[in-house]
């Protein structure tokens, strides 16, 4: 017998990992969790059937979630992390002696418990003492916060669900009011290439748009996401992600990245002409 996980791409396209053992499966209050172990991909996380983390290609995602922003700004200082109950995202931020507090806001708490007993490469930096955790929603957890932060990274699940609140015009007015004058947000911005994403990240999008004088587009190729070609938006008050590139200063710190570099830095905001399009189009 052959067990298969499998992720309906869309109502007529499928994604599947043979699977050799399911790990976990439980209902938290906000979603079902399941750990599976692939021989493909290592241990892999979904949430609601939706496949969140593997441990083969993790490492493309958290890369340019993290250091993206941080060769932009290599002076950021404090970091608020929305979502990431994985720990990608906060282990790739202690990376850098610079950054000095952040606050990680995870709606349910069952994610990270699971994820520092089965994925311990991603959760490893959970428990740093310069991580403060807060289990609760991260739109609640923004609203009245005013310029404490160098960076928000919204590292959340799909636009629909427990997630769905963190692609609102509010959200993003309270991430604008939480940062710093040369704040900036980074966001997943999901896949352009099948139309059930594309409208909604084309309406986060423009809503970026709408709340900070610079918004841009980056991309990455993720195998386990659906099309395989994924998108991040970069937003912010003052830096622009090219021009303000601190390509050197970046390099001096001596990271070593097995996706990210500097030169892939600037190619990662050259998009593809389909998705320009669809980004202009009126929502
Ligand atoms: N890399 C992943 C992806 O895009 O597929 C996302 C990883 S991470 C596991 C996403 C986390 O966001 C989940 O653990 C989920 O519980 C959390 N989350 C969803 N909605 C949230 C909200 N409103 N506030 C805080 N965390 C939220």
């Amino acid at each position: 017998m052959e067990l298969w996980y499998t992720e309906n791409h869309t109502e007529e396209a499928r994604f599947s990992i043979k699977i050799d053992k399911q790990l976990v499966s439980l209902q938290s209050d906000f979603q079902r969790i399941d750990i599976f172990e692939s021989g493909e991909f290592g241990r892999i996380l979904t949430l609601d059937g939706y496949l969140m983390v593997t441990e083969k290609d993790e490492f493309i995602y958290h890369d340019m979630i993290t250091h993206v922003p941080m060769a932009v700004n290599p002076s950021i200082r404090k970091v608020l992390v929305i979502g990431a109950g994985d720990g990608g995202t906060v282990r790739e931020l202690l990376r850098y002696p610079a950054i000095e507090h952040i606050d990680m806001v995870e709606i349910d708490e069952e994610v990270v418990r699971v994820c520092k007993e089965f994925l311990p490469r991603t959760a490893c930096g959970l428990t740093d003492p310069k991580v403060h955790l807060y289990f609760e929603d991260g739109l609640r957890y923004v609203r009245g916060k005013e310029g404490e932060y160098d960076l928000i990274i919204v590292d959340s699940t799909d636009p629909f669900g427990p997630g769905e609140g963190l692609f609102t015009k509010e959200f993003y007015g309270n991430c604008y009011r939480a940062l710093k004058e040369d704040g900036i947000l980074v966001n997943q911005h999901e896949s352009m290439y099948y139309s059930s994403y594309a409208a909604s990240m084309r309406r986060a999008h423009k809503r970026i748009q709408d709340t900070f004088p610079i918004a841009k587009v980056y991309q990455a190729h993720i195998p386990t996401y659906p099309s395989g070609h994924w998108l991040f938006g970069f937003a912010s008050k003052k830096y622009d992600p090219i021009k303000d590139l601190k390509a050197e200063d970046w390099n001096k710190l001596g990271l070593k990245t097995r996706y990210y570099n500097t030169e892939l830095h600037l190619g990662s905001f050259a998009i593809p002409n389909y998705v320009k399009e669809q980004l202009e189009e009126e929502v």
